[in-house]
């Protein structure tokens, strides 16, 4: 992968003691070629390393102490330049806002249109309303109102109606009938460009005047992603791109490539399957990760926007009260759970993504430990001071685990609670807890 090439472009820069103007133009070649095999097409790649180069050579990198870390910084700088500098937000500009989701199928336009009506409730107070507007496939709107209901947000949909445009504003008089204050549309797509799917959503585009239009693509179909942005621009003229399908991996190349072809920031990236697993972009930690710095900052933040504040309040104060039981340990996993894929989370943190990479950690590292805990009887989960010897050995019985290890759990959450009386701080607690299996 891209990090992994770049590792070791600058392995030659880094390992030497002495370094010239030649093995610097080496390692610019060899970070183009590393560039290129990421889908980051061939001009933007060459303009890249030249840009570095003079940059390189500018700030006298020859003569600097530390001449790997000084490239990596122009490096760093230059990538997150080259994918738009800053964050570009969302912007509201009317009530309801229009947001038109568009995109190939599969490039994960439903997904997306779900993570977004989440981000946009739990973190921007918003009231969306999502319109099923794929009208080919049933199934299609089917999985919008499935995904509706679990995130809680309301869903439009006309089953009886084959007009997308029909459909779209429908679901805009609906928006202003019920106090929607967003308003998103998740199309229909194809399998590859074609002309009728492009006409139907210009028809949709002029018909609503969208506010936002997001395009949505799969980061793993490489250059292919490129070139579909380039025509979906040249048709909506659209005013963002969502990159889905980033997880854990620092494939950067559609990344770099679509904000310099196309000229349209990229806003959002999808990084799982789950509703959670959406980020808002941001230029200069992509650019860390792809050179294999770990997205650190966005870890925290996932990790803190998953910890519902009153939920943790409340365990708070029962911790304060030492009444911390099995039904609140329960809860905190599943908590931890939907963080997201233990391995996407491990993967962002400096040095251990990398040491990561072979192993598989299963998302199920918590099932022996699920188990135990549904084994025991509701009193039991109240009072963990009950569970003697003959209750272990039931639970161990009923959840298919030794003794010992329901002996270790409980010693583990008996350790957890005496370590919990001291911290009343809920973000080291699930700190804590993520450390246990
Ligand atoms: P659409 O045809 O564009 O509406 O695509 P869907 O939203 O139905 O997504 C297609 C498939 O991609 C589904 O199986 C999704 O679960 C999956 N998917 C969407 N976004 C992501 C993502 O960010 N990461 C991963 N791993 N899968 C995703
Ligand atoms: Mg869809």
């Amino acid at each position: 992968n891209l990090s992994d090439k770049l590792d070791r472009a600058f392995k030659v820069l880094k390992g030497q003691g002495s370094i010239t103007e030649i093995n610097v133009a080496e390692t610019m070649k060899e970070i183009r070629k590393a560039l290129l095999d990421a889908d980051v097409n061939y001009k933007t790649a060459k303009a890249f390393t030249d840009e570095v180069k003079q940059k390189a050579l500018g700030e006298n990198v020859l003569t600097s102490i530390s001449p790997g870390q000084l490239l990596t910084k122009i490096m760093s700088d230059e990538l997150t330049k080259l994918m738009g500098g800053t964050t570009a937000e969302l912007t509201f500009p009317a009530t309801p806002t229009i947001i038109l989701i568009a995109g190939l199928n599969g490039a994960g336009k439903t997904t997306f249109s779900g993570k977004l009506a989440l981000f946009l409730k739990t973190q921007k107070g918003k009231k969306p309303l999502l319109v099923a507007d794929d009208v080919y496939r049933p199934a299609a709107i089917e999985q919008l109102k499935v995904l509706g209901g679990q995130i809680g947000i309301p869903v439009y949909a006309n089953l009886e109606s084959k007009d997308p445009v029909a459909i779209a504003l429908e679901g805009l008089a609906q928006a202003k009938q019920n106090g929607n204050n967003v308003l998103i549309i998740d199309t229909a797509g194809r399998l590859a460009i074609d002309e009728a799917m492009m006409v139907e959503i210009e028809q949709v585009k002029k018909a609503l005047n969208p506010h936002e239009i997001l395009f949505v693509v799969d980061a793993m179909t490489g250059q292919d992603a490129v070139n579909t942005a380039k025509v979906f621009n040249d048709r909506l003229d659209f005013t963002g791109a969502v990159l889905t399908k980033l997880d854990g991996d620092t494939r950067g190349g559609a990344a770099l490539s679509i904000k310099s072809v196309v000229n349209k920031p990229i806003k959002f990236i999808g990084t799982g399957e789950k509703m959670e697993a959406l980020d808002v972009f941001h230029p200069d930690r992509m650019s860390s990760r792809i050179l294999g710095m770990g997205d650190v900052i966005s870890l925290v933040e996932r990790a803190q926007q998953q910890f519902d504040e009153k939920e943790a309040a409340e365990l708070q104060k029962k911790i304060r009260k030492n009444k911390f039981d099995f039904n609140d340990f329960f809860g905190q996993i599943q908590q931890i759970k939907k963080m997201g894929n233990m391995k996407d989370l491990m993967g962002m943190i400096p040095g251990v993504g990398k040491a990561m990479k072979d192993i598989d950690i299963q998302d199920d590292a918590f099932k022996s430990i699920e188990a135990i805990i549904q084994s025991m009887t509701p009193k039991e989960k109240e009072n963990p001071d009950i569970i003697n010897q003959s209750r272990r050995m039931r639970i161990a019985k009923g959840s298919g685990n030794d003794l010992a290890e329901v002996n270790r759990l409980i010693k583990q959450f008996d350790d957890m609670r005496k370590m919990m009386k001291q911290f009343s701080n809920p973000a080291q607690m699930a700190k804590m807890m993520r450390n246990m299996p």
